[in-house]
């Protein structure tokens, strides 16, 4: 048809392909990266700027003073080194004031990118050479070539840096963006209040779009690199505000709809917390009562009931279930693994053989030992609790008359299965469960949605468990201290990151270290294999021989992680720990410490790990609480690899950035508050 895209206006809510220079196959592109409209892609900010209205005569630059050079491309040259597969790149960058030396490791592309005779800009680190003329030296700098439009855009202005996004460079972004802010009206919609936008004399929202992707002159570097500009400040509390508004719109809806109010009244509490094999703590009685108002309630309970592993959340939710079965209703419990399903069941049938109440396994395995009768028992509502894995969301299973919903270890599903699951019945109570226990703001910003409920105690008699670094060489070392606990009666656990030999390490393979364990180093103990591409029988037969002691020595991957309690087990070993994150090992961690037995968590990072790679560890050698690993993890991380811990349907946060701006969540929060009143956080 041959259309040419005019000029127009464009709106925030335009079509990108509506853009000059993006036809049929980059939309394509941009909008399976999630990117279809014009504010999409003005959403997709910068991660570093550079200063480019100031290079540095390449005569003036000083070592380990952080510079941004402009000079052409002389010299260009690949060498590979003795070691295989290892190459350098190296060139000499001159301007009209001497040259440099710049070098890459590992990055033999880029001879087809920095050729002779180009003009680039290198910005980076000078060091000095280890050998030869006391040249400065860039390693591995960041680049940018200028081609023949060396001013614009890209140059003599403090320059948006964007990670390559949907196959476009940082520069087709840059120009793509900037097409993009000049097309944009200039009054246009805003997502927060006016009172707000004058309560707190904030920029326009166009201004800050703007400035956002190129900062006016004199705009402080610092505050550009941690992305604190007032630009950014009013992007990110626009963003937390319109989701606390989704959450706030959520809430209502719950609270709109008809639930299953089961009510129980004071002094049948106290009845209902003395079926627990032990005295609750205040904490969980505190959780419980929570809890059990909310099912009194008439519309449906959405609560998160968060806790540090092992502080016994399992018993409360049980209690909560018992309540509602009282009523004659049914609960289903999902958890994410059959090991714990099995384990779950066991602490079920122990306070249910009090009641006069039924329950069920449902794994994918007993589905089909049991044929369709169990599925029956549950439709017919002669089934009080369901407990099981995924297999409860299947189109088989139904209910009778469900009201309760729990989701156990909730990071380990997705929010479409919780659905699923709720779906089972019509607005049941939902119960989720987390042992990656948040900070509270941060709680508030993930899952806004819901009431939470903390339980912020251990059960008494808990000896924390000692946690140390090991290097690799004290390997043996950490096998002679196994040895000497299993000859107390203890039981160890090694958790390895991977099944099957990899390229990185012999330590880092399940395979590997439990024939190396059983064969040369605990020949005379018995040594079990643990992962995820065990049949069930299999698996459940191993943590069975764990649990009673028959095998006395465990080889196991991440399978380990969830909930599975044994007692006993008073060493954990985490090989290539610094491959974890800090909250994971603090996870497994927890698997050990659960009885009276005093135990030891050695973790042992990989050969090739770096100071902060043991830095990291030492975190959880000195601290036990799980709330302030959450907060260092957080601090250490990227937001959107800690948001992951709601998995899909996280709030999809795009500017705003957790922990850096929770103070604007606090600010979103109030803002909030003062338009609707109070209600809407009760
Ligand atoms: P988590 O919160 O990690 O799911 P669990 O519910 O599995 O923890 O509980 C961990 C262990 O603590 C279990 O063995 C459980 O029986 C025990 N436990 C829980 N509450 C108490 C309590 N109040 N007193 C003594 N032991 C308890
Ligand atoms: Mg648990």
């Amino acid at each position: 048809m041959g259309r040419t895209k005019r000029e127009v206006v464009l709106r925030l809510g335009s079509s990108l392909t509506e853009l000059r220079g993006i036809g049929p196959r980059r939309a394509e592109c941009l909008a399976e990266a999630g990117i279809a409209t014009v504010e999409d892609l003005l959403m997709v900010l910068p991660f570093r700027y550079e200063d480019r209205s100031r290079f540095i005569p390449v005569a003036d630059l000083l070592v380990d003073a952080p510079a941004t050079v402009r000079g052409t491309v002389r010299n260009a040259r690949l060498r590979r080194t003795r070691i295989r597969g290892f190459t350098l790149f190296d060139l000499r960058l001159e301007d009209e004031t001497g040259g440099i030396a710049a070098r890459w490791f590992n990055q033999p592309y880029l001879r087809n990118v920095l050729k002779d005779g180009s003009l680039v800009v290198l910005h980076g680190v000078p060091s000095l050479p280890e050998q030869g003329p006391p040249l400065p030296l860039f390693k591995n700098p960041q680049f940018e070539v200028l081609g023949d439009d060396p001013e614009g855009t890209h140059t003599g202005r403090i320059v948006p840096i964007y990670r390559r996004t949907a196959d476009l460079s940082t520069r087709s972004l840059r120009t793509l963006i900037h097409r993009a802010l000049a097309t944009l009206p200039e009054a246009m919609e805003d997502p927060l209040p006016e009172a707000t936008v004058r309560r707190l004399s904030l920029e326009d929202r166009a201004s800050a779009l703007r400035n956002v992707h190129f900062p006016p002159a004199g705009t402080e570097a610092s505050l550009l690199a941690q992305g604190l500009t007032i630009s950014h400040r009013r992007l990110a509390l626009e963003e937390l505000y319109r989701l606390q508004c989704a959450f706030a719109r959520a809430r209502g809806q719950r609270r709109s709809r008809e639930g299953f109010p089961c009510f129980v009244p004071p002094d049948r509490q106290e009845g209902l917390i003395a079926l627990a094999p032990f005295n609750l703590t205040d904490a969980q009685k505190r959780a419980l009562a929570e809890i059990l108002a909310d099912l009194g309630r008439s519309y449906p309970m959405g609560r998160l009931l968060q806790g540090d592993v092992g502080c016994g959340k399992t018993v409360v939710a049980l209690l909560a279930a018992i309540a509602v079965m009282e009523r004659g209703y049914q609960v289903a419990w999902m958890v994410p693994t059959e090991i714990l399903a099995e384990q779950h069941a066991r602490s079920a049938e122990e306070l249910l053989s009090k009641t006069s109440h039924a329950m069920a396994l449902l794994t994918s395995q007993s589905r089909v030992s049991s044929g369709g009768e169990l599925l029956a028992s549950i439709a017919q509502g002669r089934v009080g609790l369901a407990i099981g894995t995924h297999a409860l969301i299947q189109d088989a299973v139904r209910f009778r008359r469900l009201a309760l919903v729990v989701v156990d270890e909730q990071h380990r599903f997705g929010v479409r299965q919780r659905e699923l699951l709720g779906g089972k019945g019509s607005n049941p109570h939902q119960l989720i469960m987390t042992a990656t226990p948040i900070p509270r703001s941060l709680a508030m910003a993930l899952y806004g949605d819901l009431d939470v409920s903390l339980i912020d105690e251990m059960p008494p008699g808990r000896v924390p468990v000692r946690t140390a670094v090991r290097a690799p060489q004290e390997r043996e070392k950490v096998y002679r201290f196994i040895r000497e606990e299993v000859g107390r009666g203890g039981r160890a656990a090694i958790v390895v990151p991977a099944i099957r030999d990899s390229q990185l390490a012999p330590e880092s393979s399940a395979m590997n270290t439990f024939r190396r364990l059983s064969s040369s180093v605990f020949p005379d103990l018995q040594v079990g294999l643990l992962h995820g591409k065990l049949s069930w029988e299999e698996r459940q037969r191993i943590m069975r021989e764990f649990s009673s002691g028959a095998v006395q020595v465990l080889v196991s991957t991440t399978v380990l992680e969830v909930g599975v309690d044994v007692p006993e087990a008073s060493v954990m070993v985490v090989e290539q720990a610094d491959r974890f994150g800090l909250a994971q090992l603090h996870q497994i961690r927890g698997r050990v410490g659960r009885g009276i037995r005093p135990s030891w968590c050695i973790l042992i990072p990989a050969e090739r790990t770096t100071p902060q790679g043991v830095e990291r560890l030492r975190i959880l050698a000195e601290i036990s609480d799980g709330f302030e690993i959450a907060r260092r993890d957080l601090s250490l991380r990227r937001s959107g690899e800690f948001l992951g811990v709601r998995q899909s349907g996280t709030p999809d946060l795009r500017v705003a950035d957790l922990p850096r701006d929770l103070d604007l969540l606090e600010v979103a929060r109030a803002e909030l508050e003062d338009r609707f009143g109070k209600s809407f956080d009760s």
